[in-house]
């Protein structure tokens, strides 16, 4: 199967599983498992924090994070587009007593200043506690522009508020800004990174700071059910991803404008909009069930809507791209 719907789907190929059984493990509740701690000590250097702390998802990896920053009744700006906000079931209200304020995001995936300094509460005991503010990194597939990433995490400082980077994806605008992990690291107080989308582990995310900062989060994350044991065989997966799948990126972000060039030729087709790994194209509302049915029985995943997403990943070639754009081209025609 061609597998379009997620960068997620990817499965682990035989070299990474290699790494997994080959893992050095021990008890990581108890901090005594080697591949873990290698894990955390090498992304938090990348990153140019002090301290990292493996989670066995991005959702609880925010969760953790924002709890560290934010005690009951404390709020968070966030964009009604991120993934925190919209995403994870409300975890920060549910788990956190966290009031989230969400804010809109503009189409390149920013949020105004001013709006944010209009949303940022009076110390009163009236209001909920300002005291962060988080971006995505990627989001929506795009890129946040470097110079606005800078202004508004000075901004949130000087106000008084931490800063959080939910950078599932940062290796895409890694690879695609060509920019080292640590320059778009810089100005978050954290950063939560996942390695189970285009860097093809099978489960994992770390999240990054101060040390401060990351033994509060450890805590939370005993909290919320994330310590594991010999973790290690996870660990060896994502140490595996960062040295071969980083750079390889680039290929699917080749392979995502090479399949909105071809949807673009498709009069019945509009392309919204390509970045990275991620296509968004619009098709006729009565197209999207046959359509998506007629590719399944050709052996293509999509999620079909009218507003749809298509993703590329490394189980995704160029070949996969062509064989995609002929069938969707041949539905049109039939
Ligand atoms: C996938 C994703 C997450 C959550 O990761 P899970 O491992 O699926 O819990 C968080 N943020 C963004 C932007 C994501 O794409």
């Amino acid at each position: 199967m061609i597998d379009l719907r997620s960068d997620t789907v990817t499965r682990p190929g035989q070299a990474m599983l290699a790494a997994m059984t080959g893992a050095e493990t021990g008890d990581d509740v108890w901090g005594d498992d080697p591949t873990v701690l290698r894990l955390q000590a090498r992304v938090a250097e990348e990153a140019g924090k002090e301290a990292g702390l493996f989670f066995p998802s991005g959702t609880q990896s925010n969760l953790a994070a924002l709890m560290a920053h934010c005690a009951r009744g404390d709020e968070y700006i966030v964009g009604q587009a991120a993934h925190t906000y919209k995403y994870e079931g409300g975890g920060a209200a549910v788990l956190g007593s966290i009031q989230p304020q969400p804010l809109e995001n503009a189409e390149d995936g920013t949020i105004a200043l001013e709006r944010v300094a209009a949303a940022i509460k009076p110390i009163d005991d009236h209001f909920a506690r300002t005291r962060l503010f988080a971006l995505e990194n990627t989001i929506g597939g795009k890129v946040l522009p470097a110079a606005y990433v800078a202004e508004a995490t000075q901004f949130a400082h000087g106000r008084g508020l931490a800063t959080h980077l939910d950078g599932a994806r940062v290796f895409n605008a890694v690879v695609a800004s060509n920019q080292p992990l640590k320059a778009l690291a810089e100005g978050f107080d954290s950063v939560s990174i996942c390695f189970s989308k285009g860097l093809g582990a099978p489960v994992g995310s770390v999240l990054v700071g101060s040390k401060a900062l990351i033994d509060v989060a450890h805590r939370w994350r005993k909290v919320l059910g994330g310590g594991m044991r010999q973790s290690g065989v996870l660990a060896a997966a994502c140490l595996y991803a960062l040295d071969h799948n980083v750079a390889r990126l680039a290929d699917d972000h080749a392979n995502a404008a090479r399949l909105a060039a071809g949807l673009a030729q498709i009069d019945e087709v509009k392309v919204a909009s390509v970045a990275t790994n991620m296509v968004f194209a619009q098709f006729p509302q009565a197209d999207c069930a046959p359509l998506e049915a007629w590719l399944k029985e050709r052996g293509i995943l999509t999620q079909m809507l009218y507003a749809s997403r298509f993703v590329t990943h490394l189980d995704v070639s160029a070949d996969d791209i062509d064989t995609f754009l002929a069938a969707v081209k041949g539905y049109f025609k039939r």
